[in-house]
C-alpha cells in the first residue's frame, strides 16, 4: 500500500509531537473527545434537517476502551465521521485555524515546549503519547469505511476498512513507558475518570467508559463481587448552563482555549442568561490577543448558536455587530427554531432582537472596564479599537454616536491614552476645539510644525497614527458639541482680533510677493499666505477643508486613486522667520530667483509633510548652488 507524506509543516509539527518532553501530555485526551464531540454536533444537526440521515439522540455518544494487554486506548465516536477524501484532507495537514502563526514560530525556531503549550492542540497531540495511531471511520452520508494509520513522521495510509455503523474509532498503540514517562497510566481507569472530569466534564454527549464496580457478597463477607458496568464519566452540564458561581476562571479559560482554538486565556468573560420574551445564555469571551488575520478579508467571525443546548451553527455573523466582531463565544436560547438556517437568520426579527441584546452587553461590558479597569481596556483598545473606528467609519458615523465613547487617543499629554470624554473635561475654558494631528507615528506627528501654536496655547492635541483616524472624525465631525480641528487643516481660528489684523495687513503689505510665489507653484497649491500657525518653521504645507494631506496619502495607497484624490494646498510662510525678510529681499531684487526659491520652499514642506517631491535631482542641484552662493 503506498504510503503518503504528511505535508511540510504538519510534519515538523509531528516532530515535535513525537520526541515532546512537555510535561502536559495528558491533553491529547481532551482534545480527542473535543474532536468527537464536534463530530457528534454535526451528526445531530444533519439528523435534524435531513430526515434520511436521523439518529436517535441516545445513540449519539463517545466511548473510551482501554485495553492494558494490548497496550491501547481507543476512543470512538457516533459522529459525522469522515470520508477517505476528508481523511485525506482532515489528517494529512494541519487544520487549526493558527496554523499560519505556528509556522512562523516554528520557522523562528522558538523554544518547543512552548509551542506545543501553544499550538501542540488538535489531533497529531496523540503522538505525544502513542508511537501508532489508526483512524477508522465510515462517514454518515457513506457506506464504505476506511483506515487510515500512521507511525508518524514516515507518512500515513489510507485503505478500504470494515465499520457497521457512522461515526470514527481512533485507536492509540501507547509508547512504552520511560524512566519519566509512564503512558501506561492512560490505561488506568482512575486516570482517565480525572480527565474527563477535568477537561470534558461539558461536552454535551456521554462519555462512556466500561468501568469496574465492587459490590459486597451477601454469600462471603470477605470478599467483594467484581462487576463491569457502563458508566457515562462526564456530567454534560454544558459549562454555559452552570451556576457562575460554579465556574471557576480556569472552567473558563479552558473551555474558551479548547472550543475556540486559542492558545492563550481570553482577556475577558461575559457570562449571563436573559428571561423574557426572548430567553438565551450568552457565552462570551474576548481575546487576550489580535488573531493574526483579524484584519484580513477572509477572517471568519460569529458566534456559535445552540437551540435548547442543541449546536446549530457555527461563526453565526449576524448574531454580532460588526464594530465587535472580536468577540467570540456562543448564544443558546431555547426560542429559536432549530431549522434556522444561514439566511434565515439575516432576516429573523428574533435573531435581531437577539443580536442588539448582545451587543447592549458587550457595549456595558466594554465601558464598564473602561471605567473600573483602565489598563485592561487599553490593552483591549490596542488589540481591537482599530475594528471600532472602522465600524464608524464604514457605518457613515451612524454608530459614532454609540460607539464614540469607547475611543481612545494617544496625545501630547504625556502620550497617555484619552478619551473623548476626559478630552473635554479637561479642556481650558477658552479652547473651543478638539484638535488633531496626524501622521504615520507619534515621533514625527511630535516634530510636526503645524503643531506648534496650538501646542504653546496649552491645547491638548490627539494623536492620529491610525490611517483611518481622519476618516472617522470627518464621520464624526463634533463630539457632544465640540467640532474636531486639525492643527494642519484650514483657519486655525486662535488668533486675537489683533494679530489677525497685524496679519492681514503684512499680507496686504506682501500681496505681491505672495502672489508671485503662487504663480511659480502653478497648480501646485491653491494658495500661498501668511501662516498664523508657524513658530520656528519657515513654511509647512497645509490643507483647505474638506480632504486633508493625510488623507491623500492613505487614499494613493490603494493604486486605483492614485493621483485622482487630492487635497487642495496651501503653502504657509512664517511671516517672523529670517526667510521671509529673505523673500522680500529677494522680491525687489530678481523675480526669477524668487520663484525658484518657492520652489524650493514647496519642496521643503513636502518633504516635512512625507509627501515625495516632483523632481529630487532639482531640489538637490538647487540646495548645492544655494549653498555655494552663501559662500560668494
Ligand atoms: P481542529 O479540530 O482544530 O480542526 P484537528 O487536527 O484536531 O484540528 O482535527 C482536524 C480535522 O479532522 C477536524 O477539523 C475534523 O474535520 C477532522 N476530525 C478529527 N477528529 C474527528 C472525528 N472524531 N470525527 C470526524 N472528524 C474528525
Amino acid at each position: 500500500m503506498a504510503k503518503k507524506q504528511f505535508k511540510a509543516e504538519s510534519k515538523r509539527l509531528l516532530e515535535l509531537m513525537i520526541n515532546s518532553i512537555y510535561t502536559n501530555k495528558e491533553i491529547f485526551l481532551r482534545e480527542l473527545v473535543s474532536n468527537a464531540s464536534d463530530a457528534l454536533d454535526k451528526r445531530y444537526y444533519l439528523s435534524l434537517t435531513q430526515p434520511e440521515h436521523r439518529v436517535e439522540k441516545e445513540d449519539l455518544k463517545i466511548r473510551i476502551e482501554r485495553h492494558p494487554e494490548e497496550r491501547t486506548l481507543v476512543i470512538e465516536d457516533t459522529g459525522i465521521g469522515m470520508t477517505d477524501k476528508e481523511m485525506e484532507t482532515n489528517l494529512g495537514t494541519i487544520a487549526r485555524s493558527g496554523s499560519a502563526e505556528f509556522r512562523e514560530k516554528l520557522e523562528k525556531g522558538e523554544d518547543n515546549i512552548d509551542i506545543i503549550g501553544q499550538f501542540g492542540v488538535g489531533f497529531y497531540s496523540a503522538f505525544m503519547v502513542a508511537q501508532k495511531i489508526t483512524v477508522e471511520s465510515r462517514s454518515a452520508e457513506s457506506d464504505t469505511a476506511f483506515r487510515w494509520t500512521s507511525t508518524g513522521q514516515d507518512g500515513y495510509t489510507i485503505e478500504p476498512s470494515e465499520k457497521e455503523t457512522a461515526g470514527t474509532r481512533i485507536t492509540l498503540w501507547l509508547k512504552e513507558d520511560t524512566e519519566d514517562e509512564k503512558y501506561s497510566e492512560y490505561l488506568e481507569e482512575q486516570k482517565i475518570r480525572d480527565l474527563v472530569k477535568k477537561y470534558s466534564d461539558y461536552v454535551r454527549y456521554p462519555i462512556v467508559m466500561e468501568v469496574s464496580k465492587s459490590i459486597p457478597d451477601p454469600s462471603d463477607k470477605d470478599n467483594d463481587i467484581i462487576t463491569v458496568e457502563d458508566e457515562t464519566l462526564n456530567s454534560m452540564i454544558p459549562l454555559w448552563k452552570k451556576n457562575k458561581n460554579e465556574i471557576s476562571s480556569e472552567d473558563y479559560n479552558e473551555f474558551y482555549k479548547s472550543k475556540f482554538n486559542d492558545w492563550q486565556d481570553p482577556q475577558k468573560v461575559i457570562h449571563y442568561s436573559v428571561e423574557g420574551n426572548l430567553s438565551y445564555t450568552a457565552l462570551l469571551f474576548i481575546p487576550a490577543k489580535t488573531p493574526y488575520d483579524f484584519y484580513q478579508a477572509d477572517y471568519k467571525s460569529g458566534l456559535q448558536l445552540y437551540s435548547k443546548g442543541v449546536f446549530i451553527l457555527d461563526k453565526a455573523k449576524d448574531l454580532i455587530p460588526e464594530a465587535f466582531r472580536f468577540v467570540t463565544g456562543l448564544i443558546d436560547s431555547d426560542d429559536l427554531n432549530l431549522n434556522i438556517s444561514r439566511e434565515i437568520l439575516q432576516q429573523d426579527r428574533q435573531v435581531k432582537a437577539l443580536a442588539s441584546s448582545v451587543e447592549k452587553r458587550i457595549q456595558r461590558a466594554l465601558e464598564d472596564m473602561l471605567k473600573n479597569e483602565r489598563e485592561e481596556y487599553e490593552k483591549f483598545f490596542e488589540n481591537f479599537g482599530l475594528n471600532i473606528k472602522y465600524d464608524i467609519y464604514r457605518s457613515f458615523g451612524a454608530n459614532a454616536e454609540k460607539y464614540r465613547d469607547l475611543l481612545l487617543y494617544r496625545s501630547s499629554k504625556d502620550n497617555e491614552f484619552v478619551s473623548l470624554k476626559e478630552y473635554k473635561e479637561r479642556m481650558p475654558e477658552d479652547q473651543k476645539y478638539i484638535w488633531f494631528a496626524s501622521g504615520s507615528a507619534i515621533d514625527e506627528i511630535e516634530k510636526m510644525p503645524a503643531l506648534e501654536k496650538v501646542r504653546d496655547k496649552g491645547y491638548e492635541i490627539l494623536y492620529f497614527t491610525d490611517a483611518v483616524d481622519e476618516f472617522v472624525v470627518s464621520m464624526m465631525t463634533e463630539y457632544d458639541g465640540v467640532q474636531f480641528r486639525s492643527v494642519s487643516k484650514g483657519d486655525l481660528d486662535l488668533d486675537t482680533e489683533e494679530e489677525k489684523k497685524e496679519r492681514e495687513e503684512k499680507a496686504e503689505q506682501n500681496k505681491d510677493m505672495l502672489s508671485l510665489m503662487k504663480e511659480a507653484l502653478d497648480d501646485k497649491v491653491r494658495e500661498v499666505r501668511i501662516s498664523s500657525r508657524l513658530k520656528d518653521d519657515p513654511v509647512v504645507l497645509v490643507s483647505d477643508e474638506g480632504m486633508s494631506i493625510e488623507m491623500e496619502k492613505v487614499l494613493s495607497q490603494n493604486p486605483e486613486n492614485r493621483g485622482m484624490m487630492k487635497a487642495v494646498k496651501i503653502l504657509e510662510i512664517n511671516p517672523n522667520h529670517p526667510v521671509f525678510s529673505t523673500l522680500q529681499k529677494v522680491f525687489e531684487q530678481d523675480q526669477d530667483k524668487l520663484k525658484e526659491y518657492a520652489g524650493v520652499l514647496y519642496d521643503q514642506a513636502c518633504l516635512i509633510e512625507g509627501l515625495p517631491i516632483d523632481d529630487p535631482v532639482e531640489y538637490a542641484r538647487r540646495i548645492a548652488d544655494l549653498m555655494i552662493q552663501a559662500t560668494k
